[in-house]
């Protein structure tokens, strides 16, 4: 990590980004990776923007190691890995990619869903291992006339809707809010949802109030017809008691592409067909990811030139 004389604004990159990106970073800012708080060290006190992903974020210690930082300019939409109350109280704006990576994080909702449904994945693995013509295949379950109930209807979730909508599947949500001009059936538990319907999606954010929202009484209600998606936050269900009730068929199966402990998966899980994995893949297409790319540098351009934020959240 070294500290170039120039006029450049320093920035410490968290989490890498696309190779384009990265160079119109440093076309613009005096780049430093994170290394470790060691090798930080010497330039802490010359940072005054960080890049990071919605879930590697920010951790207290390094925002506590940067005096001068202005700006965290978050390549995601979550902010539960920054402390926004101490960015807030120490002047530190925030911003993330809010609006370009909606439609993408609701496809992979929506191709979980059809994926642990029809068995796409579960298949494929049948084919690969060269069962197929020697065992038989299991019937998978159609889509056409479910129930969907979706947590949290916010940018992400009003478009799964949308797209549940084009499957012909019956839409309804929960949220703390009714939403005005939904005309979707609206929820006021998301128990009572859970138990409504057949397939239930999350898209509410990682927070200390969404923390083991999904819990023993959730699952039960969804029942063993029902599936699981999960595109929000790992916190957001008590991955224990999934586990257990996917291990026991308590429930159909799950789409997963968020966890707990990222990268660390539950074993449990690696052996079950009726779930499909993915690692964090939500905003992992080359469009979006490059979208957003543009847009974390546009905020920090924006504010080390006094302007306002693009997509500031503080
Ligand atoms: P958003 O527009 O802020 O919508 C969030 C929704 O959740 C709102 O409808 C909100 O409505 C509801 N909500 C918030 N707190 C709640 C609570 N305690 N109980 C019930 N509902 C609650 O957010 P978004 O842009 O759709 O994104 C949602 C989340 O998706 C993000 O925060 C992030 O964690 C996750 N995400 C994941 C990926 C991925 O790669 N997998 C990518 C992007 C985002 P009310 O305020 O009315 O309750």
């Amino acid at each position: 990590m070294t500290s170039t004389a120039t006029s450049k604004p320093d920035i410490l990159m968290i989490d890498p980004m696309p190779d384009d990106i990265t160079q119109r970073l440093a076309d613009h800012f005096t780049l430093h990776r994170y290394r470790g708080m060691d090798a930080l060290g010497p330039v802490a006190s010359s940072i005054r923007g960080v890049t990071t992903g919605g879930g590697a974020g920010l951790k207290p210690e390094i925002m506590a190691a940067l005096p001068h930082l202005e700006i965290i300019s978050v390549n995601g939409v979550g902010t539960d890995q920054i402390d926004l109350v101490e960015a807030k109280r120490r002047g530190i704006r925030v911003a993330t990619t809010q609006g370009v990576l909606d439609d993408d994080v609701a496809d992979m909702a929506i191709g979980l869903m059809i994926d642990v449904m029809r068995g796409i994945s579960a298949n494929d693995r049948f084919v690969r291992a060269g069962h197929w013509g020697k065992l038989p295949v299991p019937n998978s379950h159609a889509l056409t006339g479910k129930k969907v109930g979706i947590v949290g209807f916010g940018q992400i979730g009003s478009i799964i809707a949308e797209r549940a909508d084009a499957l012909r599947m019956t839409v309804a949500y929960y949220a703390r809010h009714r939403k005005d001009g939904v005309s979707y059936p609206y929820f006021d538990s998301i128990v009572a949802l859970a138990d409504h319907v057949d397939v239930l999606i999350l898209a509410v954010p990682g927070t200390p109030e969404t923390r083991n929202m999904v819990n023993r009484a959730v699952i039960d209600a969804l029942g063993p017809n029902g599936y699981l998606i999960n595109i929000a936050r790992g916190s957001v269900v008590d991955e224990p008691e999934l586990v257990a009730a996917l291990t026991e068929e308590r429930i159909a199966g799950a789409g997963l592409d968020v966890f707990v402990d990222e990268p660390h998966v539950p074993e449990a899980l690696l052996a079950l067909d009726n779930v499909v994995l993915q690692a964090h893949r939500g905003t992992s297409t080359v469009e979006v990811r490059t979208a957003m790319g543009h847009l974390v540098i546009d905020n920090l351009l924006a504010q080390f030139a006094g302007k306002p934020l693009l997509t500031p959240v503080i």
